[in-house]
């Protein structure tokens, strides 16, 4: 082992290979539910370090666990309790490489904290859509290797989306350059595609290309108290037609969800709290004006009173008033962890079926498990739901997940497979959903995809054991 230690060090400086000292910001997962051990935490700060360390990693056989802002929630960037495992860490790749205006384009390593890159866009007065809450933290390379989401995804896409061009270095320590900016280019297999979305497990994301966008002349937010979950599909509908293109934003919050923000977070004013089921947040962006938008907005919601899909509806006066309505949104993982460990899901449904899924799902679940209570929130515009699974009032959140959780997610995601939807929507599979993979996905399809994987990474030492089972 010293051997490798030996190598790691000439490839990035002694200084960049940490193996003594407190390493549990790069051991353990955010969610503080595992931690595992490094052989060492390695920190390039090149494409060709990083090259130079997975050529050592390969020729001794020692397996890799590329890491980014180590927000993910899914147990995919952090190393396991053997001790053999090098954390490949690229947050000291933090360089904006360059920003094509007339292309608009940026060129970043991997290791660009999101918001980083959201400034960058922003100084030139440009837009770089990808937003979600870990943005503080998460990187590009994380980001693209987990294909996230978000919640602009119902406008712009996803991570995959944003992207043009990557740089990898492959599991053999090669550097494929493929930084292009071309929105066009059909010269054979897509590699680009491959690598997002893998985490980790097909090569290490060095750089990216990303597309950029105008930024438009106003965002407004509204909040809207909805009757139920087919109300909040119906207001969807309206909201696309009548917003089209301008409706960058469609996040639902159940009514429990939102108490525990206003059980832990007091100081934030929940709007309509008492009053409906749910809670709707819409974000119209607009390239014409403010005043526009704002006649858009105040008429769509209008028509919602009236159609019944909305009981209540505010626009934000102001950007503090739109912030604080998302920071009530933003917080809801925060509260729920406050009120204690719950059991997780990140699944979507086709939006047409989210009703019947919610309404059957909930029901089975209180008739399984009588009080348990659901965090039930997500980004119903992508058909996307953070469907958590707390312990009944009162409860011990830890018995409960020791005695509850396989039972739940068994019910949880059968039900997901039913109504035509998937286990992970946008955080992955990592470790945490790797044994369920098979059962959700054909023989066929998890064939290719080990396929994939052993064309790529034949040794089997890019992130092992993740996303595909051992
Ligand atoms: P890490 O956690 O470090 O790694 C994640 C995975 O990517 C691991 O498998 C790792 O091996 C791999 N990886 C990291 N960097 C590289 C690289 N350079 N090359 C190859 N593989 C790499 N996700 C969403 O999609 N939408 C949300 O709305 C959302 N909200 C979140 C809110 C909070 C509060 C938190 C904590 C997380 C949230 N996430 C969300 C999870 C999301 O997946 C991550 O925040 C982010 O995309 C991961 O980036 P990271 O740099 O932290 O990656």
């Amino acid at each position: 082992m010293t051997d490798i230690l030996d190598q790691l060090r000439r490839a990035t400086g002694a200084a960049h290979v940490l193996t003594d000292g407190d390493l549990s910001a790069w051991e353990q997962d955010w969610r503080k539910r595992v931690r595992g051990k490094a052989l060492a935490v390695v920190r390039p700060g090149s494409t060709a370090e990083v090259a130079a360390v997975v050529r050592a990693c390969a020729a001794a056989g020692v397996p890799i666990v590329p890491q980014g802002g180590n927000t993910g929630l899914v147990v995919g960037g952090v190393p396991d309790a053997s001790g053999t495992q090098v954390v490949l860490s690229l947050r000291r790749m933090a360089a904006i490489r360059g920003i094509d205006r007339e292309n608009l384009t940026m060129t970043v390593d991997a290791g660009c904290v999101l918001q980083a890159v959201q400034e960058a866009a922003a100084r030139e007065q440009l837009l770089f859509p990808l937003s979600l809450a870990a943005e503080g933290s998460c990187t590009i390379g994380g980001n693209l290797a987990t294909n996230a989401g978000g919640t602009q995804v119902l406008r712009y896409g996803n991570a995959r989306e944003l992207c043009l061009g990557l740089e990898v270095v492959t599991a053999q320590g090669e550097v494929w350059d493929g930084l292009t900016g071309l929105r066009k280019d059909n010269t054979g297999y897509d590699l680009r595609q491959l690598f997002i979305g893998s985490e980790g497990t097909l090569g290490v994301i060095t750089a990216a290309t990303l597309k950029l966008y105008p930024m438009p002349a106003a965002t407004l937010t509204a909040w809207a108290a909805v009757p139920d979950m087919a109300a909040a599909v119906r207001l969807l509908q309206l909201a696309q037609a009548r917003l089209g293109s301008g409706l960058t934003g469609f996040e639902v919050m159940g009514q429990f969800a939102l108490s525990l923000v206003g059980r832990h977070m007091p100081q934030l004013r929940v709007p309509f709290l008492h009053d409906s089921p749910y809670g709707v947040l819409l974000e119209n962006s607009d390239h014409e004006s403010e005043a526009h938008a704002r006649g858009q907005f105040e008429a769509l919601l209008e028509a919602a009173l009236e159609a019944g899909c909305a009981t209540d509806a505010v626009v934000a006066e102001n950007l503090a008033q739109a912030h604080q309505l998302w920071h009530v949104r933003e917080s809801i993982p925060l509260a729920q962890a406050q009120e204690g460990l719950n059991v997780k899901h990140d699944i979507s449904v086709p939006i047409s079926r989210i009703p019947a899924f919610c309404a059957e799902t909930d029901a089975l679940l209180d008739r399984e498990i009588p009080g348990v209570r659901l965090v039930n929130f997500g980004h119903l515009g992508d058909g996307n739901l953070h469907y958590n699974v707390q312990a009944p009032e009162g409860g011990d959140p830890s018995a409960f997940l020791r005695e509850h959780e396989e039972r739940v997610n068994t019910m949880v995601y059968d039900q997901v497979h039913k109504f035509g939807g998937s286990i992970s929507a946008e955080h992955g599979i990592g470790e945490l959903k790797a044994a369920k993979l098979p059962h959700y996905k054909s023989e066929v399809a998890l064939s290719l995809m080990r396929s994939v994987k052993h064309a790529l990474d034949p040794q089997g030492i890019l992130n092992p054991g993740r996303v595909l089972d051992r």
